[in-house]
């Protein structure tokens, strides 16, 4: 699950850093019957804002008065869904990092000295992480013994555990 906003990765006009952060800001402008509305984010590096695109020219008429209500009280879990839309990160060509920016929930620690448990891990929110590292802290082992228990049949899911998921999966682990 998230704990804070992810990184937002796009290029500084002003110091050519990488790195910005939303502040769970926007700016909404009006001009006649047609509406912008932007997310606004920091540079990390020198404080530069930037804008992200929410809403381009649209017809007052046609945005959802909620909408419009949260992104003028700055409601920061509408920067969180925002940030988390792929069409949002098409149009403004950026890119998220959750480093540090998500905890793993186990719900106990009751499953760790069972021989067989059956785990469904939930993805509050789309990110990225490899299962191998959220197995390996999940159960209390390496992550070379996760790989381990993966080549030797003990560790099973029906998705691919190399690699990076960013959705629901379940495996099971024998030990
Ligand atoms: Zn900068």
């Amino acid at each position: 699950m998230p704990t804070c906003l992810p990184t937002v990765l796009r290029r500084c006009h002003a110091c050519a850093s990488e790195r910005f952060r939303a502040n769970g800001k926007f700016r909404v402008n009006a001009n006649h019957k047609l509406l912008d509305a932007w997310l606004l984010v920091l540079c990390t590096a020198c404080g530069d804002t930037a804008k992200l695109t929410v809403l381009e020219r649209m017809n007052v008429r046609s945005v959802r008065p909620e909408l419009l209500d949260r992104m003028h009280d700055n409601d920061p879990g509408l920067a969180a869904e925002l940030l988390q839309d792929p069409v949002v990160r098409r149009r403004n060509r950026i890119a998220l990092d959750w480093d540090g920016a998500w905890r793993l929930d186990t719900g106990g620690s009751d499953h760790l000295d069972r021989e067989v448990i059956d785990v469904s891990v939930r993805f509050a929110a789309r990110i990225p992480v490899r299962p191998v590292r959220l197995i390996a802290e999940g159960c209390g082992l390496s992550r070379a013994e996760v790989e381990r228990l993966i080549t030797e049949g003990k560790l099973v899911s029906a998705v691919r555990l190399s690699g990076k998921l960013s959705g629901d999966f379940t495996f099971t682990l024998k030990r």
